[in-house]
């Protein structure tokens, strides 16, 4: 059963492109305007998890998670806060009134998408699954180990991350600054060029004999792992 998300933004814009990445990770997705409409919603139906802007109209993001917090359904819920950039002690009062994390607009949806799937993976394990599959790639986030046509793959820690970032969204191109984003984090600056470096081991170590690639390079733009890897053969 796919996690339920319920986003709460009065940005329209912002709202929609969550919307549109949260369902094509397999989400199902829910989104409310106004702080007021999502305190209703949440009592009818708690989600898996609510990505909270700090600013709402009908009431404040802060104040609709200090009342989660308050209430027995609810204490528990993951809550991902987002807050405009300059508002460092907010953040921190965000954290102290119960926020599990919080995000800084404006922020890359890779890094946004990897923080929901590490505290659904703390708080509903169940619902994230722990197996990666893809034709004879086999990828287990548990144990870090990765197999292919049954054979262990031995990768880097990085190789794992960037095969593990690619494998999540199949057919999705990424370019070189949002693989950086999500696989070696937001703030690291590094020179795009890493990218091909580590893409190329990842290659080597994947690609025995003739194994058919399932890295595909777009000219021009980055890279993705092929949607149709496993489907042809
Ligand atoms: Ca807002």
């Amino acid at each position: 059963m796919a996690a339920r998300i319920l986003i709460v933004e009065d940005e329209a814009p912002l709202t929609e492109l969550l919307r549109y990445n949260l369902a094509a990770e397999g989400y199902e997705v829910e989104t409310a305007m106004r702080g007021d409409e999502a305190e209703i919603r949440l009592k009818e139906t708690p989600p898996d998890l609510v990505v909270l802007d700090w600013m709402l109209p009908g009431m404040s993001g802060i104040e609709l998670c200090r009342r989660l917090r308050a209430r027995t359904e609810t204490e528990r819920l993951p809550i991902i806060m987002l807050t405009a950039r300059g508002e460092e002690s907010e953040r921190v009062r965000g954290l102290a009134t119960g926020a599990d994390d919080y995000i800084v607009k404006p922020f890359s949806v890779p890094e946004l998408l990897a923080r929901i799937r590490a505290l659904l993976r703390r708080a509903r394990p169940e619902r994230v699954a722990a197996m990666l599959e893809a034709g004879d790639i086999l990828l287990d986030r548990e144990t870090k180990r990765v197999a292919r046509s049954g054979r262990e793959i031995h990768l880097g820690p990085t190789e794992f991350r960037l095969l593990e970032f690619l494998m999540q969204s199949p057919g999705r191109v990424f370019t070189r600054g949002q693989l950086l984003d999500g696989v070696w984090g937001r703030d690291v600056y590094i020179d795009e060029r890493t990218v091909d470096v580590h893409v190329g081991r990842l290659r080597r170590a994947l690609n025995r004999g003739r194994a058919p690639d399932p890295i595909r390079t777009v000219r021009g733009s980055g890279y993705s792992f092929d949607e149709r890897f496993g489907r042809a053969s």
